[in-house]
């Protein structure tokens, strides 16, 4: 074969598959911020109220946590050298992570590349044939990914449905491992799994509990503990809990906590630890910083809910629907993915960032705008999101008046 046919055929590939995703209404083209990661920030040349990231506690531009990432850089260098395994493993990493577990009442933590490495990580280094997996319907997709590692059975229950979850375990016995996942806080409903509940069906049938805490870290628990904290779990050595240093953390990684033979077992088998490269200093200094300011200063998280409780009461007012959420997650649902695409620009028209989401990213006749409040935004940034909210959601019909 010429390569010119090759070069013809890679640029069918390539064209058949984006026009499929274009007429499927799936195409992402990203918005770029012009200025950093903050409560306000610059889209299109223009100041926006930002509604659409996960940094919950607005460490991702905070001076104290750019000054100690600045200070690990200086001390240590750019980057890590080496896989963790080899050559990679700095006394810095190592200093992290009993810090981190200390923050997080768990025996051991190990820290990976992001959040989506480590379930890829945990569960394909977990999971055995013959072992069965009950993952709630809305678990996270590098749940999902993470799943596709291991030969085990897996079923799929009903969200947050622990009838569901029940009846499954009874028709599926096995002498393997048993494995019910959930995530803590799910990201697009922002409600919170019955961990409590699930912890105990789980016993009932010698399942351990694997909680992704992906959104509840440093939102919920004592100081930012965690879902698992909330729950007064932390010290349950039948729960493993995976989470992200991305989302409210502010900066990049993710990590499991729990016992030091998971660690252990992760440092030998986990695929992500083992075959691509640790965190650079910075990443290590920044989290480090995060950890710390979160437990010196209670006002960040008091702040985050403060704007939590108050923009979810004040869209109720204005008549939108939130979904049931109980975290500062705040879905507003539009009905079909059209009107919510259509909110979100005449949103952007009026300053606020928030982002649209259709199907299949959620069910149909809900698609929605995700707003996540974070303890960076003022009242006066909330209300003027607020006022847009009322004249998009008037001018929709999704609201009267
Ligand atoms: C965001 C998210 C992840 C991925 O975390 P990253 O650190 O961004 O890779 C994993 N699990 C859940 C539940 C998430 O919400």
């Amino acid at each position: 074969m010429t390569t010119a046919l090759q070069a013809t055929r890679l640029q069918d590939r390539l064209s058949s598959e984006l026009t499929r995703l274009k007429d499927a209404g799936l195409f992402i083209s990203p918005r770029v911020l012009e200025a950093p990661q903050r409560a306000r920030t610059r889209i299109l040349g223009r100041e926006v109220v930002n509604l659409a990231s996960n940094n919950y506690l607005g460490f991702a531009d905070h001076p104290f946590v750019k000054e100690r990432a600045a200070a690990y850089l200086h001390a240590w260098g750019a980057g890590a050298g080496a896989v963790r395994t080899i050559a990679g493993t700095l006394q810095i990493h190592e200093d992290f992570e009993a810090q981190l577990a200390a923050f997080k009442h768990t025996g051991s933590a190990l820290v990976l590349q992001s959040g989506f490495t480590t379930n890829q990580g945990v569960l394909g280094s977990l999971l055995q044939d013959g072992d069965l997996v009950l993952s709630d319907e809305l678990n996270h997709a590098s749940i999902i990914d993470g799943l596709r590692l291991s030969k085990a059975t897996k079923k799929v229950f009903k969200h947050k449905d622990l009838n569901d979850l029940r009846r499954l375990l009874q028709e599926h016995p096995t002498s393997g491992l048993k494995l019910v996942i959930t995530d803590g806080v799910f990201s697009m409903d922002g409600d919170i799994a019955p961990l409590g509940e699930m912890v105990k069906v789980a016993r009932e049938f010698g399942a351990v509990t694997y909680v992704d805490d992906a959104h509840g870290s440093g939102v919920l628990g004592e100081q930012g503990r965690g879902t698992v904290h909330h729950f007064g779990l932390q010290h349950a050595e039948d729960v493993i809990q995976v989470g992200t240093l991305s989302k409210a953390w502010g900066v990049v990684g993710g990590y499991a906590a729990g016992h030091q033979d998971l660690r252990e077992l992760l440092i030998n088998k986990a695929r992500p630890f083992l075959f691509s490269t640790g965190h650079p200093p910075a990443v290590v200094g920044a989290l480090s910083a995060a950890i710390e300011l979160v437990q010196q200063d209670s006002s960040f998280i008091e702040r985050l809910w403060d704007n939590t409780r108050y923009f979810k009461r004040e869209l109720q007012t204005l008549g939108f629907d939130i979904f049931g959420s109980e975290t500062p997650i705040t879905p507003v649902i539009f009905g079909e993915a059209p009107a919510a695409f259509e909110a979100s620009r005449l949103l952007l028209e009026r300053g606020i960032f928030a982002v649209g989401l259709g199907f299949p990213t959620v069910p149909k006749g809900l698609a929605r705008i995700r707003n996540i409040v974070t303890a960076e935004h003022t009242r006066d940034d909330l209300d003027t999101a607020l006022s847009a909210y009322a004249e998009v959601g008037r001018q929709l019909g999704v609201i009267g008046g």
